[in-house]
């Protein structure tokens, strides 16, 4: 292995940054040719690529984003797509690849693996959606940024009375949900992995209430219902007068937290190492603080667990 490869792919998240500055210079510490592949999969088939050096990565650990920009990439998807990738790799002489991204870009790097493209994914998502292990880079800084919205928010609802609704990402995970309502102490978590069931939050809200309780604060998932009409059903049934706050892509920014940096500077580190040791098709993960490697096709086989006991510690805490 003479010339690693490193790209960004899918949503981004905060810590990709930190991701690519642990690959690259894992990599020229080991002697090795470093390149970054822009835009994702569509770099790798336009040969949008660049030879990366010590200080390319320099002031990066602290940035959201992803220096080499994202993309989806729909081509890459087909046959054609992926042949014409692999050409792209010859072409410009790179031995091995690491993929940076969430659920859809391990797939692509396992599409590659299975051609016989030395190949390890990183997971970085926010939604934290990957079953095969306990966080991806990213999911934290948005539970921060969330945290921080709901502090805010609890200030205006406990000023005016009013009832208060935190849309939330994710997508078909609950994650960000459950534990940035965990932490900022919400009255109620709705997700996607437990039923809707509006008459139980009206309950809440008027218990609430009743007893003297001046903020009532519900993070929604998104998907599970829309913060709009749920606020209405909540005036409908209580009377109560219900804000609504959609967040969106103000969670997938800013600086990444310190538990990010390091996941992601040892997961970085630790996709080159497999690579020089003649490793392909593997998958980084953490599972109890300790960093892992695993077959690809199996991690993502893996379905995510949702997290009860937390969701019923939120629950309890709630009263
Ligand atoms: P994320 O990686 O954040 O989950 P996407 O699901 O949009 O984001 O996937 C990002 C990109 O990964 C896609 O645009 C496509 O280029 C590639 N990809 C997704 N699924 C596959 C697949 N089954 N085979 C090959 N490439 C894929």
């Amino acid at each position: 292995m003479k010339t690693i490869g490193v790209l960004t792919s899918g949503g981004d998240a905060p810590g990709m940054n930190a991701a690519i500055r642990g690959v690259i210079r894992t990599g020229i510490y080991n002697n090795m040719r470093m390149m970054g592949v822009k835009h994702g999969f569509n770099g790798l088939i336009t040969g949008d690529i660049d030879d990366m050096d010590i200080s390319s990565v320099s002031d990066i650990i602290q940035r959201g984003g992803t220096i080499l920009r994202t993309a989806r990439c729909d081509e890459f998807k087909t046959e054609e797509g992926q042949k014409k990738a692999i050409n792209v790799l010859e072409v410009f002489n790179i031995d091995g690849l690491i993929i940076l991204g969430g659920d859809g870009s391990l797939r692509g790097a396992k599409a590659l693996s299975d051609k016989g493209i030395p190949t390890i994914g990183v997971p970085c998502t926010i939604d934290n959606d990957l079953g095969y292990t306990d966080y991806s880079i990213g999911f934290y800084t948005a539970v921060e940024t969330v945290v921080d919205a709901i502090s805010k928010i609890r200030d205006t609802s406990y000023s005016h009375g009013r009832s208060n609704i935190v849309e939330v990402m994710g997508r078909h995970c609950g994650d960000i949900a459950l534990y940035s309502g965990l932490a900022g102490g919400v009255e109620s978590i709705l997700l996607p992995e437990v039923p809707f069931d509006i008459d139980s939050i009206c309950k809440k809200v008027i218990q609430g209430k009743n007893r003297g309780k001046l903020h009532n604060i519900i993070v929604l998932a998104e998907g599970v219902s829309n913060a709009y009409d749920v606020a209405k059903q909540i005036l409908d049934k209580t009377g109560i007068e219900t804000r609504v706050t959609v967040l969106g892509h103000i969670q997938r920014g800013g600086s990444p937290v310190p538990f990010d940096r390091i996941l992601a500077s040892e997961m970085g580190k630790m996709a080159v190492e497999l690579l020089m040791e003649d490793k392909s098709g593997r998958a980084l993960g953490v599972k109890c603080n300790d960093i892992f490697d695993m077959d690809i096709s199996e991690a993502l086989e893996v379905e995510k667990q949702f997290d009860v006991n937390r969701y019923n510690t939120a629950k309890i805490l709630s009263i």
